[in-house]
């Protein structure tokens, strides 16, 4: 029938809402006697359903992801450094007047960890502390005897995974309350 193909050319601008009210009418009535038109517009609804949240990621979002991706690997680096440095402030602060402030600077440290690291700061952390406390015995940075270089980075690994702890179970609720 000369119809159907009428029909089904405009089928795409009919699932659309874009065909005029006189249009809409004679695909109405045209629909209600033929099978085949009809099993030709639920394939194009299924097919348009499936087709415009992809169209709208992967074409219209792919810069705002690569932007977004860039930005996020910039500031785990910066996190990174600050909280190599942070360590590095209270490794200098030990065995002086200013040590007590290493009470608040290390959960402060461990907080900041788990927001960077998440779970991987199980690992990070300890490795970070080592590896600054190293440095700082090398730099002169630390000047104490190595037993106890060893003493105090297990007890600052203490304090930095209390506030990782702190900073878990804070996310953790936060996250159940949403
Ligand atoms: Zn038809």
């Amino acid at each position: 029938m000369k119809e159907c193909a009428i029909v089904k050319d405009l089928l795409p601008l009919y699932i659309e809402d874009m065909v005029s009210e006189e249009t809409k009418l004679f695909i109405n009535e045209h629909l209600k006697e033929c099978e085949d038109c009809r099993n030709e517009l639920d394939i194009l609804k299924s097919e348009a359903l499936i087709s415009t949240p992809e169209i709208i990621s992967e074409n219209e979002m792919r810069p705002f992801r690569k932007a977004a991706k860039k930005l996020n690997r910039q500031l785990y680096g910066f996190s990174y450094m600050l909280i190599i440095l942070f360590i590095l402030l209270g490794f200098s602060y030990t065995a002086e007047e200013k040590m007590m402030y290493n009470s608040l600077i290390m959960p402060l440290v461990g907080a900041f960890s788990y927001a960077t690291f998440k779970w991987q700061v199980i690992y990070k952390l300890p490795v970070l502390l080592v590896g600054v406390n190293i440095f700082a015995m090398i730099f002169g940075i630390l000047s104490v005897d190595p037993m106890s270089a060893v003493l105090w980075t297990l007890i600052y690994m203490l304090f930095a995974f209390i506030g990782s702890l702190i900073a878990y179970l804070l996310h953790f609720a936060f996250r159940k309350e949403k």
